[in-house]
């Protein structure tokens, strides 16, 4: 096993069983499922989502702490959410003793970082009873995300049903049944700066992280990586909310996440490079060595 794809104990393709959640799941329904799961039998006191803001895909991070407000998160947003800046209010305000959180692979090292060193962070360390990290190859600001849907794809946000980065394409399916595909080579133009020296794809520090590479359509590739995570992930399944199958009887399977995990690493640090030769982001070396 490399290091692209961190560590983990199991690795399997699977998805959920509710049909509810399915309808408007991302992929195979494994954040949300998770949640209300872990919500439902005291697992969590409610979790970090990220829902629609003011404007429509406009994520917005909120506390669900009910099911229909689990609910309401499903779906990939593109564009940033502050999972992070309700971290501390959860514990506080809130009062939560069993908090879920779920966020990109930079959102799980800020809230490892946030336990590790809880400088602001007093009461955060030991209340993250489930994190859950999704797969990232890039993420895009909130304007470049309209960019793409109305100036290239010719959509109006309003009308869209579901955004998808997939099979070398960004896919916008409209409520009325249009795709549009663009070339992954438009949408690089548009993505977030500091998504390019980014060096984790699969979410390495969730206790759990799932994304949609390596399984077939519907359906989820989930590793389970701390013990935390795989107490809940055992429990959800003995109790039936998911179909697995071993990574290995599925195609594309790990191969192609290795790949992907393998490309974005060696693009991004060669992004770093280049930066450091041009005396930007010198922070990003440890100056210590
Ligand atoms: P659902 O049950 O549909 O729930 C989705 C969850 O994601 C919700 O709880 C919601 O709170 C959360 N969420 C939605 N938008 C955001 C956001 N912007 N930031 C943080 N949390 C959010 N998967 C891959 O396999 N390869 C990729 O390259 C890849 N890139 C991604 C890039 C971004 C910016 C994001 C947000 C996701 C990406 N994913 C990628 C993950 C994938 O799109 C799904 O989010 C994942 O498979 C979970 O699907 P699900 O059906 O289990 O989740
Ligand atoms: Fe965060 Fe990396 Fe995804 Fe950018 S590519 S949003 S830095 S996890």
């Amino acid at each position: 096993m490399g290091m692209e794809l961190g560590k983990y104990k199991t690795c399997v393709s699977a998805r959920s069983t509710d049909k509810e959640i399915l309808k408007k799941a991302q992929d195979g329904g494994i954040v949300t499922s998770l949640f209300v799961y872990a919500l439902e039998n005291g697992i969590i006191d409610g979790a970090i989502v990220s829902g629609q803001g003011d404007r429509p895909w406009k994520a917005r991070p909120y506390i669900a702490t009910t099911k229909e407000e689990l609910l309401a998160a499903r779906g990939t947003k593109y564009n940033i959410s502050p999972q992070i800046s309700w971290l501390k209010e959860a514990t506080r305000s809130y009062g939560f003793d069993k908090l879920g959180i779920v966020g990109v692979c930079c959102q799980m090292q800020a809230l490892r970082k946030a336990q590790l060193y809880p400088v602001g962070m007093r009461d955060v360390p030991d209340k993250v009873a489930l994190a859950i990290g999704i797969f990232c190859m890039e993420n895009f600001p909130y304007k470049s995300i309209q960019q793409l849907v109305e100036d290239h794809a010719g959509q109006k946000m309003q009308a869209v049903k579901k955004m998808e980065i997939g099979k070398g394409k960004f896919w916008v399916t409209t409520e009325r049944g249009n795709t549009i595909a663009l070339p992954l080579k438009i949408t690089h133009k548009y993505e977030q700066p500091g998504c390019h020296v980014c060096l984790d794809y699969v979410s390495n520090l969730g206790d759990i992280s799932t994304g949609s590479v390596g399984s077939p359509d519907g359906w989820s590739t989930v590793f389970v990586r701390t013990k935390k995570g795989e107490e809940t992930w055992n429990k959800a399944v003995g109790a039936g909310l998911f179909e697995t199958k071993p990574i290995e009887q599925v195609k594309p399977g790990l191969e192609l996440v290795t790949k992907l995990a393998n490309e974005k690493i060696t693009k991004n640090k060669k992004h770093i490079e280049e930066r450091a030769t041009f005396g930007v982001n010198k922070g990003l070396r440890n100056p210590y060595i």
